[in-house]
């Protein structure tokens, strides 16, 4: 009974909070369990007018039935739940470049960045306040834009176009923004590091893949570009669109999928244990964490607390054990390093602790 008080306070709260957020028809297009418990991946339309709304329920459909034929999704698929959000634009279509915008919902375009093919989202508060007011459970974003040029992009958000190879190109940035992984073709130099798919250590007896060596292709090959580091597959999905993930890379998204779901059993178990009136998960995004994944530092932005409100900041590894601790003032943005973390895992617990209330988010440590 006392729960059911507290979910009715956290949902009106939630109301009052962010009622002046637009909401849009949301609907499942794969459902295999509360948010709470999966990974759960929305889908916004950009460029669909209202009259196409029903064109983009279909293709998204096509993207998500390829995705889960590909290992390693088709084997986690029952850790994943699928949203969409119906959001429609003014003007079908996407901008041909930053310059040249048009009226579509969350102004995706081509030639950001000067390169043609890197098609994004140009206004990307709209689509933070999209999520937190229609789906705030989110753990992956894809923004589907409707034209069929070849196009996407990798980061915060995974877009891609709607060109024939579109699904390819989702699997291939959700491989980055999700999984975490490096680009198997020379990128240039800025985009070399250490990552599950690409390192400067050739010893066979020592490399991260070693686990895999001989087997599926899997071997030690040096970038032609930059023969200082090396990749561990010839035609793996993150070198060339259309091939099938390398072992490498389906154990690393695996490996995550898996951390995502202890994270989401410890956050559950905190909850329980908690002392202090814990909000829901779907209630996360009053605490945001960006970047995230993160490498040497993320920005903590607490918004659910009072200006001058001592919050205390503790951080989990995923088995649940404290690494570090932090005081801070509540609703403003800190900036804490990850120096502590690192040699802890890569999935981590935020819970920020105020004077009524606590809130958990996950934080992912890149490598
Ligand atoms: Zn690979």
């Amino acid at each position: 009974m006392k729960k059911k008080f507290l979910l009715l306070f956290a949902s009106i709260f939630f109301a009052i909070t962010y009622s002046y957020g637009q909401t849009f028809p949301t609907s499942y297009l794969l459902y295999n369990g509360s948010p709470t418990t999966k990974v759960n991946i929305v889908i916004l339309p950009d460029g669909y007018t209202t009259s196409q709304l029903s064109k983009f329920v279909t293709d998204a459909q096509n993207v998500v039935n390829v995705f889960f034929s590909r290992a390693p999704f088709n084997t986690l698929k029952s850790r994943f739940n699928v949203v969409i959000v119906k959001v429609p634009s003014n003007v079908s279509g996407a901008g041909s470049s930053p310059s040249y915008p048009i009226d579509n919902y969350f102004g995706s375009c081509f030639y950001t960045g000067g390169i043609q093919r890197l098609l994004a989202p140009t206004k990307t508060s709209k689509v933070a306040s999209v999520l937190r007011s229609n789906f705030p459970s989110y753990d992956i974003v894809c923004v589907q834009v409707n034209t069929t040029t070849y196009g996407g992009s990798g980061g915060t958000y995974a877009t891609y176009s709607m060109h024939s190879q579109a699904p390819d190109l989702a699997i291939h940035e959700i491989g980055h923004s999700y999984g975490v992984l490096a680009d198997e073709y020379y990128a240039g130099a800025y985009y070399l590091g250490e990552k599950a798919n690409q390192t400067k250590n050739s010893n066979p007896a020592t490399i991260k893949w070693k686990a895999f060596l001989n087997q599926g292709g899997v071997g030690i090959y040096p970038f032609a570009e930059n023969p200082a580091w090396f990749r561990p597959h010839q035609s793996c999905e993150m070198r060339y669109l259309g091939y099938p993930f390398c072992l490498v890379c389906q154990n690393q998204i695996t490996q995550v999928t898996i951390s995502q779901s202890a994270a989401y059993a410890t956050a559950k178990n905190l909850k329980t244990n908690s002392q202090v009136n814990a909000a829901p998960m779907e209630l996360c995004n009053f605490i945001r964490i960006s970047p995230n994944p993160a490498v040497d530092y993320f920005n903590l932005e607490l918004n659910a607390f009072k200006n001058d409100e001592q919050v205390t900041v503790y951080i989990y590894d995923i088995q649940g054990r404290l690494i570090m601790k932090k005081q801070v003032c509540g609703a403003r943005t800190d900036e804490i390093s990850t120096t502590q973390l690192k040699g802890n895992g890569n999935v981590f617990l935020v819970k920020a602790v105020g004077a009524t209330n606590s809130y958990t988010q996950k934080l992912i440590l890149a490598e």
